[in-house]
């Protein structure tokens, strides 16, 4: 088990910076997704937290040792990734024996980690067959063995569900997650899949353009994006956003929305403009009189247990979630109603969380 520090981490490659300056402690023992969009520097970082790219500047350092400039080899980090390439030659179990083989670890220390590993991981069967005919999870538990069978300090894993089929993937999520609650071993994977971090991780750390935004439990990103990037790319359907001049008082806990007073977290921030944002399950749909806001229904998604709604007002498009059973019908005068516990503000200037 191990404490990553990473410490004003940079890299650059040639005219183009990936990863700017960024620092974060990854936690002993905690599952740590690295999410964000194509090219934010995601498979960057772990690459370099693995030895296999060197940063520009910054640090690394594994249990309090400085490893930013070792080799991948000397850091007793083992490394999953999407195209995993098993040595088609070998067989299931040989595949599992390479890497501490390769290490000399002594033939019967072998056997008894190749036997646990396979029992972990429900292969014990297979040990004795082929790499070639084995099904994608199979493969996937295969190449997951060659990293556990090591029994490293940390594993680094870059998109390894990225190949899988949407309810595969789904399945390897909750096994991925069982095996981390018993092996307890600090994890680092990346995914640009929002889902999959959600169901995944202890620690979600979203990224863009090569900056960390916001490093926090699943909760706390989902309820309070850090800035108005992370509250836009979490959770579908989108949080509600919505422009507003901020409290003409300061302190004051209302901002005037389409000439309604609507209830806000107590800021003593003094930005002028704001933007209040409301996730669309905080938002419910009333008599177009009794609601904070008014509108017309302009679409309607059916999602099985709920209907998400979408009402045009006079503060732009907003969505909202109904669990009625009759359909709203599309053109119909609503009212909406905010739950306003659930209201979070942003400074529209510096788009960072304000309350
Ligand atoms: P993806 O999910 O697409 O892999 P990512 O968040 O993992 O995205 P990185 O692979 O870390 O992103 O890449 C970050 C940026 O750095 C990308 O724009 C990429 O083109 C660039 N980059 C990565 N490696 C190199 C390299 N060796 N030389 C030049 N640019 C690179």
């Amino acid at each position: 088990m191990a404490e990553i520090r990473i410490r004003n981490l940079h890299k650059q490659f040639t005219d183009f910076t990936a990863v700017k300056n960024s620092s974060l402690v990854l936690e002993d023992g905690k599952f740590v997704v690295l999410l964000g969009p194509s090219g934010c520097g995601k498979t960057t970082t772990l690459r370099m937290i693995a030895g296999l790219e060197y940063p520009t500047s910054g640090q690394i350092t594994l249990d309090g040792d400085d490893v930013t400039y070792l080799r991948p080899r000397e850091r007793d980090i083992a490394m999953v990734f999407q195209l995993f390439a098993l040595y088609p030659h070998l067989g299931v179990r040989g595949n599992l024996e390479f890497p501490l083989r390769n290490e000399g670890v002594p033939r019967i220390e072998i056997d008894k980690r190749v036997e646990e590993t396979a029992a972990i991981l429900r292969i014990g069967h297979l040990l004795d067959s082929s790499v070639n005919g084995l099904s994608g999870g199979d493969r996937q538990r295969v190449a997951l063995g060659r990293a556990i069978v090591r029994q490293p300090k940390a594993f680094l894993m870059d998109e390894p569900l990225g190949t899988l089929d949407a309810e595969f993937r789904e399945l390897m999520c909750v096994e991925l997650r069982k095996l981390h609650d018993r092996l307890k071993t600090t994890t680092v994977f990346v995914t640009h899949d929002q889902n999959e971090a959600m169901a995944l991780a202890d620690h979600i750390v979203v990224m863009d353009k090569g900056e960390i935004l916001q490093a926090d439990d699943p909760h706390g990103i989902y309820n309070f994006p850090a800035t108005l990037f992370v509250a836009r790319f979490i959770g579908r359907p989108p949080m509600n956003l919505i422009g507003a001049d901020a409290p003409v008082v300061p302190g004051d806990t209302s901002v005037r929305i389409a000439r309604r007073n609507i209830a806000v977290p107590r800021v003593d921030a003094t930005s002028t403009q704001v933007v209040l944002g409301i996730r669309p399950e905080h938002v419910r749909l009333c008599g177009s009189d009794e609601g904070c806001l008014g509108g017309r229904v302009k679409h309607v998604e059916y999602f099985g247990s709920h209907w998400v709604v979408e009402v045009e007002t006079e503060a732009g498009a907003l969505k909202a979630l109904a669990d009625k059973s009759a359909r709203p019908e599309q053109g119909l005068q609503v009212g909406l109603r905010f739950d306003t516990r659930r209201v979070v503000l942003f400074d529209a200037g510096t788009e960072k969380l304000l309350a």
